[in-house]
This record gives C-alpha cells, sequence and structure tokens, in this order.
C-alpha cells in the first residue's frame, strides 16, 4: 500500500509535519533565506507580509514605501493587520493585573507557604481569570475597558537605523 505513495508527495508530507514543528527562529531563518536565493518567493513574501503605504504617511514623509502589513500592538498584545485599524479596533486594559479575585476557586485551599504568594507572576500566568484588573477591577479574561486603535511596537529599526539584520547560522 504505502509503496504506491509517490516519494514526492511522502517528502511534501514530512516537509509539512517539519514545518509546523520547527521552532519560530527556523521557520524565520528558512524562509529569509528562500526569499534571498528565489525572486518568486521573495514576491510571494512581500505581497503577504507587505502592504501599501498609510494614506497620510506617503504624504508626509514623501517616501511612499510599502510597510509592514502585520504588527503587534502594544496595547492588546495581539497581532492585527494594519489595513484593518481603526479607533474602535483594540479593546485594552491600562491598568495591570493586581487584584486577588476571591471568587476564584484556586484560592479556597491555597497555602502561601507551600506555593508562595499569592500575586506572583507565575500564579497571573497560570491562573489568570483568579485575578481581576487594577483599572475596571473586572476578571483577567474581560474585555478590555478601553477602546481605541491598535499601537504598533516601536520598531527596532527605528532606533538603529544603520544595522541592517544578521542572520547568524
Ligand atoms: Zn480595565
Ligand atoms: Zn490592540
Amino acid at each position: 500500500m504505502d509503496s504506491k505513495i509517490p516519494p514526492a508527495n511522502t517528502q511534501r508530507l514530512l516537509l509539512g509535519e517539519a514545518i509546523l514543528s520547527a521552532t519560530d527562529v527556523r521557520v524565520r531563518r528558512t524562509l529569509l533565506k528562500i526569499c534571498g536565493k528565489n525572486r518568486e518567493a521573495h514576491l510571494i513574501a512581500c505581497s503577504e507580509l507587505l502592504t501599501d503605504p498609510a494614506p497620510s504617511a506617503s504624504s508626509a514623509s514623501g517616501t511612499g514605501q510599502k510597510r509592514k502589513r502585520f504588527e503587534v500592538c502594544m496595547k492588546c498584545k495581539k497581532e492585527y493587520n494594519v489595513e484593518q485599524n481603526n479607533d474602535e479596533a483594540c479593546a485594552w486594559h491600562h491598568g495591570q493585573l493586581l487584584f486577588i479575585n476571591d471568587d476564584h476557586d484556586i484560592w479556597i485551599d491555597y497555602d502561601d507557604r507551600v506555593y508562595g504568594p499569592m500575586d506572583s507572576k507565575e500564579n497571573q500566568e497560570m491562573w489568570p481569570t483568579a485575578f481581576l484588573w487594577g483599572c475596571c477591577d473586572k476578571r483577567a479574561d474581560a474585555k478590555g475597558c478601553i477602546i481605541s486603535a491598535h499601537m504598533p511596537r516601536p520598531s527596532k529599526k527605528a532606533c538603529n537605523r544603520a544595522t541592517s539584520p544578521i542572520l547568524v547560522e
């Protein structure tokens, strides 16, 4: 049965598995390498990952250069498409996860002599709903209490334009 599968197909499946299980860094390096060697791959990556300049930015800077299509928002920490960003696209909390949510089951038998302080970073990461936001007193999984446009993280390039990224093998 297995012998009927063409080797090319088997290899394609294996490659799919390898891509899915590879680390982010490994996939990024591989993609950069492919784009550097193959013009068509370069163009596909450009159309997937870049977009036209923002209408206001093109007239202000005058460069008319493309920009990244996807950014990660400083406020909600999510990835967003810059073409779909608007004044109501983002919901975030301006406070921190500070208060203990007394209703949460995790605190019933919690012994801080065994597990450490209740409001530790580890606990916040492990049981976010056991905490409340300092800004609005809502549970950690509640929708953000501030609505705004997504805000991109300041790009590293802007801080250090002279250096180009170096790929270490
Ligand atoms: Zn809030
Ligand atoms: Zn956002």
